[in-house]
């Protein structure tokens, strides 16, 4: 594979072709209890403990709609730029599974609560926008635990309910790298908001991605595959790489592609077919009975916006405009809502360009190293600040300070009190650093003579045996200012 600047292409012998991709990504959306219920929404809770009569769907239970999940939906539509439906509808989705006790999913379907909007990716090749095709609400099932034992199928209904925000994007997305962007983008953006908490791992973010092919400069759009509930991005980059070079290959002998939706095996890293696909009718989608349709007010949606907070975007924009940062850096400071609030409590006390250069590189490698969430850093905002004030003030090199900041990190203590109980501070004074200067040219005399007839790179020599002889503790400036008056004798 191959990147020709903006454009990825799978090269086979024949042909180049070209990937198209669009995402339906489910996200969990932060509220304590239920879409239509009152029970708790806590991840990891006892099986069916978080339950109540409306989420095992007893007859006769009517849903009561969840207010701030309708806010946090909006808050999300906002934060993608998105047009807000002021009247939406809520539809039953018809299927039968053992994990949905109602026989039905409460979702939305022609009349969505979100409709179009965009998303801003930072690519290597410059800005991407990506559509938003609609944000609808809908209930997630329930769980069927089948690795329990060999004969029983057990279900746990704690997440039966839940409200799920199902963001679909047009089909935009030409790379795996571009999904990769786009999903980790959704993600800051939602973080960003406080609507969902992208936690992976626990189920909170997944996608369906669907997958097709086109010959290098053709129009028309090929067949596509959904490859239903990747649950890390990894995966679906794999995913939408095995699916791709699959259908190249049916299309290549002559085959067609089947719309049909397909599983992910992560370890044979491979699609396999796990039924045709459906269609919407399939579903006899029909408005919920039970709901009246969601009549939003205008006003209620300004005031919402009124109190969004600052977004990756603007955060970025301000950082380059304010802080002189490059497109680069601002956008790794402001990926996280937790980092860019980390870098901003260190500059309010320290020098911004050598604290962006300590967290981008000195303290992500910390936290890399050590997996470790920005909150949990063992360097508080307030130590890096004081270490770089050290170095600003000339107390210690840069050098000593990549010391300093290792015990830092070991031990989670001020800087102030490594310097001073390792006695590391720099050495600055001229007729102490005189004395070494001095003591290492007689050391050397040969290498003085070697100099003085033109050997001027010796300098560097010298500079290095008197920090050696100074443990790193000399002022390098100052050493070199000696240095050249001593050598020109
Ligand atoms: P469905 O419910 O049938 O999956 P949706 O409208 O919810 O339909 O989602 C369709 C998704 O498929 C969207 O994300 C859209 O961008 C994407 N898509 C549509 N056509 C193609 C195509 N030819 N190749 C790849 N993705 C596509
Ligand atoms: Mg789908």
């Amino acid at each position: 594979m191959e990147k020709d600047k903006f454009d990825y292409y799978i090269k086979t012998e024949k042909n180049s072709w070209e990937i198209i991709i669009g995402l339906e990504v489910h996200a969990q959306v932060i509220s304590n209890s239920k879409l239509f219920s009152g029970s708790s929404t806590k991840f990891g809770g006892k099986p069916n403990t978080q339950v109540s009569l409306v989420d095992s769907a007893f007859p006769g239970m009517l849903p009561v709609i969840n207010q701030y999940c309708i806010e946090q939906a909006i808050k999300t539509g906002l934060g993608l730029n998105a047009k807000i439906n002021l009247h939406s509808i809520f539809d039953r989705k018809n299927y039968f599974y053992a994990d949905l006790p109602a026989g039905y999913q409460i979702s939305q379907y022609k009349n969505p609560i979100v409709g179009e909007g965009i998303v801003t990716l930072d690519m290597p090749y410059g800005t991407k926008k990506v559509g938003i095709e609609r944000l609808h609400l809908e209930q997630d099932a329930g769980k069927s635990i089948h690795d329990l034992s060999p004969d029983n199928t057990f279900v746990d209904l704690n997440r039966s309910g839940v409200a799920l925000m199902e963001i679909v994007s047009k089909p935009d997305l030409r790379s795996p790298d571009e999904v990769n962007s786009y999903v980790k983008k959704l993600r800051s953006i939602m973080r960003y908001l406080g609507t969902c908490d992208g936690n992976m791992q626990e189920g909170s973010l997944r996608a369906d991605v669907n997958v097709s092919v086109r010959k290098k400069g053709e129009k028309k759009f090929g067949t596509r595959c959904e490859i239903k509930n990747v649950n890390s991005i990894k995966f679906m980059e794999m995913a939408i790489d095995s699916e791709a070079k699959r259908q190249i290959e049916l299309l290549e002998s002559g085959k067609v592609i089947e719309q049909e939706t397909r599983l992910f095996d992560t370890k044979k890293n491979e699609t396999r077919s796990m039924r045709s696909k459906e269609e919407a009718h399939d579903y006899r989608y029909f408005p919920d009975p039970d709901l009246l349709p969601l009549k939003i007010e205008q006003s209620f949606v300004d005031s919402l916006k009124k109190k969004l907070p600052e977004l990756p975007d603007q955060k970025k924009d301000r950082f380059i405009k304010k802080f002189k940062l490059s497109p680069y850096e601002a956008n790794v400071l402001v990926s996280e809502i937790g980092i860019s609030k980390y870098f901003e409590e260190v500059i309010k006390n320290a020098d911004i360009k050598l604290a962006k250069n300590w967290i981008i590189v000195e303290l992500f490698a910390v936290l890399n190293e050590k997996n470790l969430d920005i909150k949990d850093s063992p360097v508080l905002p307030k130590n890096l600040a004081s270490l770089i004030n050290s170095i600003t003030t000339g107390e210690i090199s840069g050098k000593i300070a990549k010391k300093v900041f290792e015990i830092m990190v070991e031990t989670g203590d001020e800087p102030l009190k490594i310097i001073k109980e390792k006695g590391l501070k720099q050495q600055s004074d001229p007729k102490e650093l005189e004395k070494i200067v001095i003591k290492v040219l007689e050391n050397n005399s040969d290498k003085v003579s070697e100099f003085r007839s033109g050997k001027e790179k010796l300098l560097g020599f010298f500079v290095g045996e008197i920090m050696k002889a100074s443990s790193g503790k000399a002022n390098p400036g100052l050493v070199n200012d000696i240095l050249k008056k001593k050598l020109k004798k």
